[in-house]
């Protein structure tokens, strides 16, 4: 369905496709229609990020009665900030129409302004329930045109103790006026809400009931409990273009994790209760903006923060309820866009993914807190991608470059990527280079402890190698160990990896020795003397496995050259090109110890 097609005005669509609205959303489709043709009660079960606002306010707007300046609608919803963002939301959809007075009441501001707009007459009231309560306590408003009443995120209203406001103001509204109530979850009291207020209410619902929202993936991280911090600072690190808020219980916390990410140096922000109502503006316009790339907020103060392009949401503590972990997964995955809901959690805390994922109906994925090493590899990747992809433009550099290129001219070109990558990186790639793994696995810490001497005559298996179970072996002679970036859930079979390194490789016909595809990446044998070309193939073809770009690098445990090694074991890089550092002795050099994980 169109939105020509629901009978809305001319005005109305011309003020969407000003908007940019093209085709209705769900919700839309499905509301819309309903509430221009009928009169009768309505529960929607939905999401915010939704549509939800056009859903209720294109048909409040396009049956108004211009010429009768007393109010017709009145919205209800928990806070200040959704209250003025359904204000402007509305006078946007009306931009092209004869004046339309919203008018937006709440509390922490101004009450005589708001009187004094009452007074002056308005057709819609966008209201937080305190603030509109005290109002009608005062007699100031008079409500007895309403012929529409919105609950938006009655759950939330309800969650924040609104109970008694919603029933004095509902006994204020005429008895023939349409209810609608909006909520992304159904508890108990909200479906008593929706009992004793509406009369016999046609209910819809756009996805299943008390579902989260539809394009969110659920992934959770077993850590110890003292390594949460670590642990996010990891998840973080392996996201680079990471625009998320993080959760935390109390306020207290929700600043400790703050100061510890900007201390770190990361562009975070907390957003809580504490904060006067002018900082936490501040903070949410930055946010809003893209100035801030990580929110570290409470539940209560990131209500009503409406953000759409949210890649993640992280709980860094579990919420106490579903609903609260549908409001916060909510925010991301918005618009049709897809998000990532993060939960880190300790062993003792599985029940609580268990439980949800029984009441969600959705999988929760667990995934390992990324190593060092992986780290290291995806900001590096991504340094790369974005230096290959970036397009310089004409003239900027060209004055100078016979100067750079005379200056850089002793460098080879191994030599420059090198201190290209590590002038951004250094800090990084140091700071993760002994981190330990963090990921809470008391079996396999048994089993460790249990087999001491298991790779006493072969290669010591990297930490990624010994969580995806590769079991380095004594290499077939003549050849050495090759480690792919793709495995089985990429789609990886060992005749495709065959097929890839022809293809790669188009030159010559490779000889692969033994295989072995573990979940995220593979391992295969080559002879030693074809290795660094197969690497480099790699590097210079662009193939790909299901959308991942494939690339090749040594093995964690395996040299190209044994003979040139001084004797002392240590492992070797994971990225056949860039080469750590040699280690200082003492592992706590100043360098790293002022970089705390
Ligand atoms: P809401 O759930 O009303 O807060 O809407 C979430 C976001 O989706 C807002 O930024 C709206 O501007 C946007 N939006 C709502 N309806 C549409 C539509 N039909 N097409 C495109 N964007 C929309």
């Amino acid at each position: 369905m169109k939105f020509t097609d629901m009978g809305l005005c001319p005005e109305l669509l011309a003020g969407i496709e000003k908007l940019g609205f093209e085709t209705p959303t769900p919700v839309q489709g499905e509301v819309i229609p309903f509430l221009l043709e009928n009169d009768q009660d309505v529960v929607a079960l939905a999401q915010t990020g939704t549509g939800k606002t056009a859903a209720f306010g294109l048909p409040i707007l396009e049956q108004l009665e211009f010429d009768q300046v007393a109010p017709q609608a009145l919205v209800l919803c928990p806070t200040r900030e959704l209250c003025m963002q359904i204000a402007r939301d509305l006078q946007n959809f009306a931009s092209q129409m004869p004046k339309v007075n919203v008018l937006a009441v709440y509390g922490g501001s101004d009450i005589r302004r708001q009187l004094d707009a009452l007074s002056r007459g308005v057709h819609i009231v966008v209201a937080t329930p305190g603030r509109m309560l005290d109002i009608l306590r005062r007699k100031r408003a008079d409500f007895s045109s309403i012929e529409r009443v919105v609950l938006d995120e009655a759950d939330e209203m309800l969650n924040m103790g609104f109970e008694e406001e919603l029933k004095g103001i509902l006994s204020d509204v005429p008895d023939r006026a349409q209810t609608l109530l909006f909520s992304a979850t159904m508890p108990k009291e909200v479906a008593r809400i929706a009992k004793n207020y509406m009369e016999d209410p046609h209910e819809i619902t756009v996805g299943s009931r008390n579902a989260g929202a539809e394009n969110v993936n659920h992934e959770y991280y077993v850590v110890h409990a003292k390594d949460r911090y670590r642990a996010l600072r990891r998840i973080v690190d392996a996201y680079p273009r990471m625009y998320g808020i993080v959760f935390c219980r109390t306020r207290m916390e929700t600043q400790q994790v703050a100061d510890h990410l900007r201390k770190d140096g990361y562009n975070a922000e907390p957003l809580h209760g504490d904060l006067s109502q002018p900082q936490r503006d501040s903070v949410m316009k930055k946010f809003r903006e893209r100035h801030l790339h990580i929110l570290v907020a409470t539940d209560v103060a990131a209500r009503g923060l409406d953000v759409n392009d949210l890649t993640h949401i992280i709980n860094y503590q579990m919420p106490d309820d579903l609903s609260a972990y549908t409001h916060r997964s909510g925010r991301t995955g918005r618009a049709g866009k897809e998000g990532i809901s993060v939960s880190i959690i300790h062993m003792r805390e599985h029940f609580k993914i268990n439980r949800l994922q029984k009441s969600l109906g959705k999988k929760f994925t667990q995934q390992l807190v990324p190593t060092g090493e992986e780290i290291a590899r995806i900001r590096l990747m991504a340094m790369a991608e974005r230096v290959r992809d970036w397009e310089s433009g004409p003239g900027l550099i060209d004055n100078h470059l016979e100067e750079l290129n005379t200056l850089l001219a002793d460098l080879s070109k191994e030599e420059l990527i090198k201190r290209f990558a590590s002038i951004d990186l250094h800090r990084m790639l140091l700071f993760y280079r002994d981190a330990p793994d963090l990921n809470e696995q008391p079996a396999r810490r048994q089993n460790a402890s249990r087999e001491p001497n298991r790779y006493a005559d072969g290669p010591r298996p990297s930490a990624r190698e010994k969580r995806e179970n590769h079991e380095p072996r004594k290499m077939t002679q003549g050849m050495v160990e090759l480690c792919m970036n793709v495995g089985k859930l990429n789609g990886l079979t060992p005749k495709r990896l065959m097929a890839m390194v022809n293809v790669a490789d188009r030159e010559s016909s490779i000889d692969i020795g033994r295989i072995n595809i573990v979940k995220m990446q593979a391992y295969f044998e080559v002879p030693r003397s074809e290795a660094q070309g197969v690497i480099d193939s790699f590097a210079k073809s662009h193939v790909d496995c299901e959308g991942r770009p494939v690339s090749v690098a040594m093995a964690g445990n395996t040299r190209l050259n044994p003979e040139k090694s001084s004797g002392h074991k240590r492992k070797g890089p994971v990225a056949g090109a860039l080469s750590k550092p040699p280690r200082k002795k003492n592992r706590k050099s100043k360098g790293n110890r002022k970089f705390h994980d």
